[in-house]
């Protein structure tokens, strides 16, 4: 058999059988690879520790004869851990299935894996996630194409002022005070500003803004919106955090 060595982060995983357990992969050079590793639930195995969800991996892998490869070896990276609170946890959920979504297997998808590799390492280091997650979002919409237009009305085409602003996701963009029709939900001018920093890409200006709690909730909204409007399904992770945020007391 035939064997490669990859970097990967851990995407999914589902036991099989009496002791395995089938992983998504997503390498950085294979794309989305399906692997069993063999024995991994028995206490004796030595590929157990490194294989948790999300992690990030050096892996040697024996390409096997169906539609999954074997795991061979397997050592964890340096960097930061997730810590397992159900918060960070739903938030990780999201990053890798829309990983998983946007990669057909063992076709690389440019930017993905370095995108995904960051973004978990970003969660594990922010204290909000939430603040991760809407960062994630962002490059991951400009990185898919779907990035919104930040700039021009989404109609009348002129320079959006520093007023609010309505998100329409099927036009990408956003209406100016005079194109907004009643009942649209605003978005403040600060909250534009905050979109057009993180579409920018600094991320250590991002890390020392300061989000008032009702302007992520707003931002989280324009964001998930504009992602589901391009997406043929609404993310199983999507749908559970919005679930949590309803119920406050589930977030401890
Ligand atoms: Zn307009």
């Amino acid at each position: 058999m035939s064997t490669y060595r990859d970097e990967a982060i851990v995407l999914r995983k589902l036991d099989y059988g009496e002791a395995d357990r089938i992983f998504t992969l997503l390498t950085r050079e294979h794309g989305k690879v399906g692997a069993i590793a063999k024995g991994v639930r028995r206490t004796s195995s030595k590929l157990a520790s490194a294989l948790e969800l999300f992690s990030h991996i050096d892996v040697q892998l024996a390409r096997g004869r169906g539609a999954l490869d074997v795991i061979t070896q397997v050592v964890r990276m340096p960097g930061h851990r997730l810590e397992a609170d159900v918060e960070r946890t739903a938030h990780a959920g999201l990053i890798a299935e829309l990983a998983d979504r946007v990669c057909e297997d063992r076709h690389p998808v440019e930017g993905v894996f370095e995108l995904t590799n960051f973004a978990l390492q970003e969660l594990a280091l922010e204290s909000d996630p939430r603040r991760a997650s809407m960062y994630f979002l962002v490059r991951a919409l400009d990185l898919l194409g779907y990035a919104p237009q930040l700039d021009g009305c989404a109609n009348c085409e002129r320079q959006l002022p520093a007023a609010p602003a309505a998100f329409v996701p099927p036009l990408g963009g956003f209406l100016c005070p005079d194109c907004i029709q009643p009942g649209m939900t605003e978005v403040p001018a600060a909250g534009l500003k905050v979109l057009r920093l993180m579409a920018a890409g600094d991320i250590e200006l991002y890390r020392r803004l300061k989000l008032e709690g009702g302007l992520v909730d707003i931002l989280e909204n324009v964001l998930e919106a504009q992602l589901e409007h391009h997406l043929d399904r609404q993310l199983k992770s999507i749908r559970f955090l919005r679930q949590m945020r309803s119920t406050p007391s589930a977030r401890t």
